[in-house]
């Protein structure tokens, strides 16, 4: 059988460089599920789509359709053909993300794409419902977490070498607060550690670090 090894854990705590990590050391695909929610958002605001209103929702989803292309494990996706592996990580599409990832439809719909991906490839998959709902019986979980301090001002550096010159680090913890109450409170599948998932907090370890804890766990 095929081997599924899910991440969760609060935005930034470094999910996608341990998943990515792990996927190049065991030859594994990565999928980032959610670049997937967020590419979602990215043709409902630029479609205007009302996410009171169901059929539009419905409709919406039908027109969308999402493809991974990894380089180097990197995760490039594509939305209807076109490359927006960088729109979808600008603020725009990060302040909407979590109340279109709260819509039912929604993730009924990413769930079931996400679990046709893994059904017969080793996967390493990230995001905030992988170890409880998507691959509920993934061979190995892990939890991640790190001080809400740490991770603002990494993802602010990030986005700072990446040209974004125009946000603050009060920004991008404001962000990430707002995103992590919201997964965390929201009705559908909230964000929770599974009872089998291995806590990780990477506050005070290196990736080098992070990669080795995860190895042994994955080796047991
Ligand atoms: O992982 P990332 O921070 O890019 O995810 C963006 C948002 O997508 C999260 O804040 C969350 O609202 C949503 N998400 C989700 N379920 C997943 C992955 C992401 O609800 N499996």
């Amino acid at each position: 059988k095929n081997l599924v090894i899910a991440i969760d854990g609060y935005s930034s705590c470094g999910k996608s460089t341990l998943a990515k990590a792990l996927a190049k050391k065991l030859g594994f695909i990565y999928i980032d599920s959610g670049s997937m929610y967020r590419a979602v958002t990215l043709f409902f605001i630029r479609n205007a789509v009302d996410m009171a209103d169901n059929e539009a929702v419905i409709d919406a989803l039908q027109h969308i359709e999402l493809n991974f292309h990894s380089r180097d494990y990197q995760s490039h996706i594509t939305l209807n053909g076109e490359e927006v592996s960088e729109e979808i990580r600008q603020m725009p599409v990060s302040e909407s993300v979590s109340e279109v990832s709260a819509n039912k439809l929604v993730r009924r719909e990413m769930v079931r794409q996400q679990q046709r991906m893994g059904k017969s490839k080793n996967i390493v998959m990230d995001g905030r419902d992988i170890g409880t709902t998507v691959f509920a019986d993934a061979q190995v979980k892990f939890f991640m977490t790190a001080d809400p301090k740490i991770r603002a001002e990494r993802r602010f550096k990030e986005m700072r070498s990446k040209g974004d010159t125009t946000i603050t680090l009060e920004e991008v913890f404001e962000n990430l607060a707002h995103r992590d109450y919201a997964d965390t409170t929201r009705k559908e599948s909230p964000l929770t550690r599974a009872e089998d998932a291995i806590i990780l907090d990477n506050t005070a370890l290196s990736e080098a670090e992070q990669l080795e804890l995860a190895l042994q766990q994955v080796q047991d």
